[in-house]
């Protein structure tokens, strides 16, 4: 496919705010491509170079790619900052630039989908002395082949910044509409619709459709939901049922292609299989060792009444610890620790590594636990804090591990043998006790008791509080493992006051004695889009420490800058605590933070809390 196709699909989806539009526009992108275009292209659309759970990063800054630029159009750095500081975005910058320089030239070879992906993508190997220049060489030459426009997108997607808006929802109902019949209520069927297409009717309405569209070629079937996997939907274009059956069947197709999801991580992969091998292919996929899934997530509650009533009665109730999530897989005599962002940090914690091989008895599984640091001296825990040294320590590992040593606590298993997360909790507990060998300083399970009453509970928030620990997880026993789900399946209660965490999206250069420094932090919270909505700046409080640090992780992640203001690509993401929550119309959250603090840096997540969770804290203050 010639990338100026997928930049006219682009424009296409940057014209409209609407997530139906953009649905309909995708699906229209994903339609009739083979295999391998199909899994670049659904990658590409939502700015990504991988599949969700590779751990690859192509690192390029945007002063890499200023210089990139400068290669491929002569111009120098000075002109290219100045005219990025105009545009501030450095995507419009190369468009502009670019532009100038091909009116005195012509006779550009055509760039394809494939060779911006595959030029991209090898950027991630280089590796050491030269990588820079090796790095700047791939990107020049697939920009020298671009055209003005296409060189903006090519930016925006190295830079992972494509400001089109396209999150996972919309993603998988682009799947959905492309590769599966449109589901239509009988009173929304329309004989034009039909013209020449293929209809499937259900029993219950044929009549009806009859009487009205009698020149209507269809076949008609029983709906059964339960048999739905047997239907060779590739055969129709339209499905016409009652109302309660239309949205019954809805739900269901989309709940495959969000299962196909929930266990490969990889939109890639399920287009492909929605594509070939429909309904049935998307319900048998299954995980694989050594693909990170993304992590269930909890729900607040502020009583252990709103516990039980979320969780059912009896359930499950363990420690909350403040240590880092940590997903573990295992195969044979392989280990391999990946992070709630799905970093993989093996190489960080050979310890746990080392544990996991000796303690957990079987040779494939998927573990969900906790890693807790504690003080090597009295066995004392150590908060989050400490621990978080060793998430990005690179060199020294063997001496941080005997400064900071870790305990593994498991809490749930995903994967044994076979895939476990659609058994219920309590199962899948006695699965994992079975495979555990606890040994004190190294692993131990959770600590769990399974009760239906306040005072059990009550006691055990007391007891992990009076141990330096969070606070305590309610769990419901019947549930399924929902992967990147916060469904209320299990939650979390915490005495103390809640705090937000929220990514940052700009920032200022400091003046006076900071200049030099990145402050003043734009932070954003979530939309259900994906998209970043302001709730206020960080401006004080920040030690020196904090500036330099925030300055470092920023300024590789710059992608506009105007005058001072500079704006992010999103990937830090702080805890801040703050006095109160109020209406603003200054920020585009439509919600304000009265003082906000940093709290800490949240290197295990990669998401903000959601506009929904700042508005209940907004409401619950009241
Ligand atoms: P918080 O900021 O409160 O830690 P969070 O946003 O990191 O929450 P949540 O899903 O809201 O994540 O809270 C659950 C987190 O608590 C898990 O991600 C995990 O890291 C941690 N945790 C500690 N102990 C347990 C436990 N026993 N079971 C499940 N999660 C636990």
């Amino acid at each position: 496919m010639d990338y100026s196709n997928l930049v006219d699909f682009y424009k296409k989806l940057g014209s409209t705010q609407s997530s139906l539009e953009k649905t309909a526009i995708l699906s229209d992108l994903f339609s009739g491509r083979d295999d391998r275009e199909l899994e670049i292209l659904v990658k590409l659309c939502m700015g990504r170079i991988f599949s969700a759970w590779k751990d690859e990063d192509i690192g390029i800054s945007s002063k890499l790619m200023v210089k990139a630029l400068k290669k491929v159009s002569g111009s120098g750095e000075k002109a290219i900052n100045q005219e990025w500081k105009s545009t501030g975005d450095l995507g419009e910058t190369a468009e502009n630039i670019l532009g100038r320089k091909r009116q005195q030239t012509f006779a550009v070879s055509k760039l394809t989908v494939e060779k911006v992906h595959e030029n991209l993508k090898e950027i991630a190997d280089f590796e050491g002395s030269g990588s820079q220049s090796r790095k700047i060489d791939n990107i020049s030459e697939i920009l020298s082949m671009a055209k003005p426009e296409e060189a903006k997108y090519i930016v925006r997607t190295v830079l992972r910044n494509m400001r089109l808006g396209v999150g996972e929802g919309i993603v998988r109902d682009a799947i959905l509409e492309a590769f599966f019949p449109s589901i239509l209520e009988i009173t929304e069927a329309s004989e034009e619709k039909f013209n020449g297409k293929r209809v499937l009717v259900g029993k219950k309405v044929s009549q009806k459709f009859l009487e009205e569209k009698r020149d209507v070629e269809h076949e008609t079937f029983d709906f059964e939901l339960s048999e739905m996997s047997e239907i060779d939907f590739d055969r129709f274009d339209f499905i016409v049922l009652d109302k309660s059956d239309a949205k019954n069947l809805y739900s269901y197709l989309k709940e495959a292609v969000q299962h196909g999801y929930d266990v490969t991580n990889d939109f890639g992969d399920v287009a492909v299989t929605a594509k070939n091998k429909g309904i049935k292919g998307l319900r048998g996929l299954e995980m694989k060792i050594f693909r990170p899934v993304n992590a269930m997530l909890a729900k607040k509650v502020d009583t252990i009444g709103e516990g039980f009533e979320t969780v059912g009665k009896p359930a499950g109730v363990d420690y909350k610890y403040d240590g880092m999530r940590a997903q573990i897989h295992k195969k044979g005599d392989e280990v391999k620790i990946f992070t709630r962002r799905l970093d993989d940090v093996t190489e960080q914690f050979p310890d746990v590594e080392k544990a996991v091989k000796e303690f957990v008895d079987t040779d494939e599984c998927i573990i969900d636990s906790e890693i807790v640091a504690y003080d090597p001296d009295d066995g004392s825990m150590v908060p989050f804090q400490r621990l978080s040294k060793r998430i990005k320590r690179k060199y020294d590992i063997e001496d941080i591990v005997n400064k900071i040593p870790v305990e593994v606590r498991p809490f749930d298993i995903l994967y044994l043998r076979k895939a476990l997360i659609k058994e219920k909790y309590s199962e899948r507990f006695l699965k994992l006790e079975k495979i555990v060998e606890e040994k004190e300083g190294v692993i131990r399970l959770v600590d769990r008791i399974v009760t239906d009453d306040e005072e059990d509970v009550n006691a055990m928030q007391q007891r992990s509080l009076s141990e330096g620990q969070e606070g305590i997880m309610m769990k419901n026993l019947d549930a399924e493992y929902k992967p990147g789900s916060r469904v209320g399946y299990m939650v979390k209660l915490k005495p103390v006051m809640e705090t937000l965490d929220l990514v940052i999206i700009g920032a200022e250069w400091s003046e006076g004695r900071r200049s030099g420094w990145l402050g003043s932090l734009t932070m954003g919270c979530r939309d259900e889009d994906g998209n970043y909505l302001e709730v206020g700046k960080l401006a004080t409080g920040l030690t020196d420490e904090q500036l330099e640090e925030i300055t470092n992780r920023l300024e590789p992640l710059i992608v506009e800058e105007d005058g001072r203001q500079v704006k992010v690509s999103p990937e830090v993401v702080v805890e801040a605590e703050f006095e109160e929550i109020q209406k603003s119309p200054t920020y585009t959250s439509g919600f304000a933070l009265r003082f906000p603090r940093l709290k800490r840096f949240r290197d295990d997540k990669e998401d903000a809390d959601s506009i929904e969770k700042v508005a209940r804290l907004y409401k619950s203050q009241n």
